[in-house]
């Protein structure tokens, strides 16, 4: 029996029903007028949403089970420890770092303002080292590796990742004096739109959400961050607000004439949970095995992926600028070029 009751927790849990079934059984609906009503009456739009991506993909027979496999596998994994190795990296930087903040901010709009700007720098500054230096990389490609778009692939995280991009975020939100009650309303936002961000063309075909795509980061640019095109690749790192990635100019629109091709540039074996989820540690330990010297060693852990020793380099960098070179020269080629390697 008590196994029956854990999965019905588990689904009651990941279905974001806690809230509302405590509501139900109190009968208290005024608590929907509190701002933890109201969070808990949003949480189960995106497991509800991602049931519709699935229903609509079954029902226009478009429905593949890889799409949905390895992010679930991975999902239940990190339901085991990724999740309370998160809430311990938030609660020891905050208490080893409120007390070196700049200034005290409060809960009200204009601090909601200025801390999700804050934020969003945080994220930036995580994402972008999670895709500029190797090491951190091994801990995000994880989320990179599906090769279609739906709203599983927000599940589907390395363990250690959660923590990685909270003390960052959490450290860089702190010392800028947003306070705990504001930063955790702007991760329940960032969780929510982070999630939506991933719903598949299933749902939403162009993903641009007419002229909020001037505005905003929308799924059509979180699935350009997720392409392996020379254009898109380690653009587009924000998540809501897309500041951050116009003022250090990794901003990129999807262009009509460059479809997306979703998944990460080496060849990857999307059925081996080994592969999806260490492939990248095993390559970096095979480049450090294999470099000559020390510093080379180091460099392979510190550098962008695709550095190479031999100065034979196929970063994000170098692809992309060999692209652009290859469109002046012949333009009528330009989804032709595929890269080799991360
Ligand atoms: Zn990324
Ligand atoms: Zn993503």
């Amino acid at each position: 029996m008590s196994l029956f009751h854990t999965l019905y927790d588990e689904l009651i849990g990941f279905l974001g029903l806690n809230a509302l079934l405590d509501m139900y059984h109190t009968g208290n609906y005024q608590s929907l007028l509190t701002l933890n009503g109201i969070l808990g009456a949003v949480s189960p739009v995106l497991p509800f949403l991602l049931l519709i991506e699935i229903t609509r993909a079954i029902v226009y027979k478009r429905f593949k089970i890889e799409d949905y496999r390895m992010p679930f596998l991975i999902f239940i994994i990190n339901r085991v420890i990724g999740r309370f190795l998160s809430i311990a990296a938030i609660a020891f930087c905050i208490g080893v770092f409120e007390k070196y903040a700049i200034f005290k901010t409060t809960f009200t709009w204009y601090w909601l303002i200025y801390g999700y700007i804050i934020w969003e720098f945080g994220h930036f500054l995580y994402h972008y080292w999670g895709h500029r230096v190797r090491l951190f990389w091994c801990l995000h490609a994880t989320h990179h590796m599906p090769q279609t778009m739906n709203l599983s692939v927000s599940y589907a995280h390395f363990f250690l990742e959660g923590a990685y991009a909270d003390i960052i975020r959490t450290t860089v939100c702190i010392l800028m004096g947003v306070n705990p009650p504001l930063l955790f309303f702007i991760m329940f936002i960032d969780g929510f739109w982070g999630g939506f961000i991933h719903v598949g063309e299933n749902v939403l075909k162009n993903g641009r959400l007419g002229f909020l795509n001037k505005w905003i980061l929308t799924p059509s640019h979180h699935r350009v961050h997720h392409a392996k095109n020379p254009l898109y690749m380690d653009t587009n790192f924000c998540n809501l607000l897309n500041i951050w990635d116009r003022v250090f100019g990794t901003y990129q629109h999807e262009d009509p004439k460059e479809p997306v091709q979703y998944g990460v540039t080496r060849n990857v074996n999307n059925r081996n949970f080994f592969d999806v989820y260490f492939g990248e540690f095993y390559y970096l330990a095979l480049d450090v095995w294999k470099a000559p010297g020390i510093l080379n060693k180091v460099r392979y852990i510190f550098m962008p992926p695709g550095w190479s020793h031999t100065g034979d380099h196929k970063t994000a960098v170098t692809v992309k600028r060999a692209y652009l070179e290859s469109l002046k020269q012949t333009p009528s080629t330009t989804t032709q070029y595929e890269a080799t390697t991360s």
